[in-house]
């Protein structure tokens, strides 16, 4: 029977669906469209570059696997891009991306399109031999210094990074330790640094590795008898890059041996750079010797970001993805996607698939049928920041002057019923409310939710503000 491209397609879908959820499942891999099968090279057509980059870091493997089952070990996979920017009716254009191949990280203008194999998840470098030119550095050059938005959230990691990029092994951060919940940008920022340090000194060797692969590695190497193989290998690294360090916990064999790289390395004016998901206090597990060189460092923290930062990064992912979307549409994505940066491009990347699925226009009304949905599981509730804003559109007033210390009536009541929404919608403490709301105290706010139900009560017109208000963020209540 002859293979065409959406009975393979269809094929692979049908193993797809087995192994991730359902929602994943509906946002991720209904919107692709097979386009063409050439021998065994797949075309299939993605909705826009962020729906590919979002596949190629989380489903790769899967996708690999799916087609390399269909079309055999040699399969090919080649991605077609669609951007149909529904909104202002620009024309659908495409581009074309090969899986895996992209830029190079010292020539970041090259963007030829390449067939490359879907199975080409490049193996795990093989150790080549000790020979230093062979190494591959493993950086994603799209987590460049220049794609990092910088906040109040991550000012310190943020330079310390870049002092560290631009003289490895030089500064008195070394090493340097990146560490923050979970899709706050550590990766990022630890790719940043050796893609900077890759374009500086193109000489120096520079590794990125998980903390995970690093432990495989060991395993094998010692099931290899090549445990000296491997500790030679890393000990000709002038900058390593190692991720989510917590992994390490318990592992006291993987431990020793990376003590001894990490005092070589050290010891040679070479360059580490550690991340992991919490503070070193934190890191139960984890040898007191380890931790007290890892304090000879710096360990700079990231934190979640401000809404003016999170405005900002989905401002600059549009922008580099040429996507225009209404400001009220960015507002809201920004307003309700709290928790991190990992879910807040999770989610525009799904209102993108969503709009060009439904061929329908990116407006607000769509964004809320989406956070709906794609929020539903996780941690949800309605911002403090949001409803300041909601309160604000409302009454007419900028957010400075409802934070501000003035006690004109109108904009006291404004505040108060920011007090009282938050107290309301939010699981936020008297006292951080306060805080929010213009820097009062808990008393203050207690204050505040008592006066409004007096005068809901007593006050018809007031009274009507808090069901119109209610009503506007009726939409983001659970
Ligand atoms: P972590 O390693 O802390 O879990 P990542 O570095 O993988 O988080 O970041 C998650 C996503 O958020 C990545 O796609 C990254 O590019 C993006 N991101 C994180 N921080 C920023 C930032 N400050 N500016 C722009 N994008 C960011
Ligand atoms: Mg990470």
């Amino acid at each position: 029977m002859k293979n065409t491209p959406e009975l393979v397609w269809k094929n692979c879908l049908t193993f797809i669906k087995d192994n991730i959820s359902e929602q994943s499942f509906k946002t991720w891999f209904l919107p692709i469209q097979p386009v063409k099968l050439k021998g065994r090279t797949l075309n299939i057509q993605v909705p826009s570059k962020f729906f590919y980059e979002w596949i190629e870091e989380h489903y790769i493997k899967l996708l690999k696997t799916a087609v390399g089952k269909e079309l055999g070990e040699e399969a090919k996979l080649v991605y077609s891009i669609v951007m149909e920017n529904t909104y202002g009716n620009t024309n659908p254009y495409t581009v074309k991306i090969p899986s895996n191949n992209r830029p190079p990280i010292n020539n970041p203008k090259v963007a030829v399109p390449v067939e490359v194999a879907a199975a080409g998840v490049k193996n795990p470098f093989v150790i080549p031999g000790l020979k230093k030119v062979n190494i591959e550095s493993q950086l994603n050059p799209n987590y460049s210094f220049e794609n990092f938005i910088e906040g109040d959230c991550n000012r310190l990691a943020r330079s310390a990074s870049y002092a560290v990029g631009n003289n490895p092994g030089g500064t008195s951060f070394n090493p340097l330790l990146l560490y923050g919940g979970v899709g706050l940008g550590k990766t990022h920022l630890a790719h940043a640094i050796g893609i900077e340090i890759k374009d500086s000194y193109p000489d120096k060797t520079v590794l990125y590795v998980s903390a995970e692969k690093f432990t495989q590695q060991f395993i094998d190497s010692i099931r290899n008898n090549t445990r000296n193989d491997f500790v030679h290998f890393y000990q000709m690294i002038d900058v390593l890059i190692i991720d989510d360090v917590q992994f390490f916990a318990g592992k006291e064999k993987t431990q020793d041996v990376f003590f001894h790289i990490f005092n070589h390395l050290h010891q040679q004016g070479k360059q580490l750079i550690l991340t992991s998901d919490r503070a070193p206090v934190d890191l139960q597990g984890m040898e007191q010797r380890l931790l007290s060189r890892f304090k000879w460092g710096l360990s700079a923290d990231l934190q979640t970001p401000s809404l003016q930062t999170r405005i900002t990064i989905l401002k600059k992912k549009l922008y580099t993805d040429g996507i225009e979307m209404p400001e009220d549409v960015i507002e809201y994505l920004a307003y309700s996607i709290t928790s991190n940066i990992r879910e807040l491009e999770g989610a525009l990347i799904s209102l993108l698939a969503q709009s060009s699925l439904n061929k329908r226009d990116i407006n607000l009304s769509l964004a809320k049928e989406m956070i709906d949905r794609f929020v539903k599981n996780t941690t949800r509730e309605v911002s403090i920041d949001y409803i300041q804003k909601v309160i604000c559109d409302y009454f007419d007033l900028s957010l400075e002057v409802l934070n501000s210390k003035t006690r004109k009536r109108r904009i006291v009541q404004a505040r108060q019923l920011a007090m009282f929404f938050s107290k309301k919608l939010t699981k936020s403490s008297l006292a951080s409310i306060g805080a929010q709301c213009g820097g009062k105290d808990h008393a203050t706010v207690l204050h505040a939710c008592k006066t409004v139900n007096n005068l809901v009560d007593t006050d018809k017109q007031f009274r009507s503000y808090v069901d119109d208000l209610s009503k506007k963020l009726e939409l983001q209540q659970l």
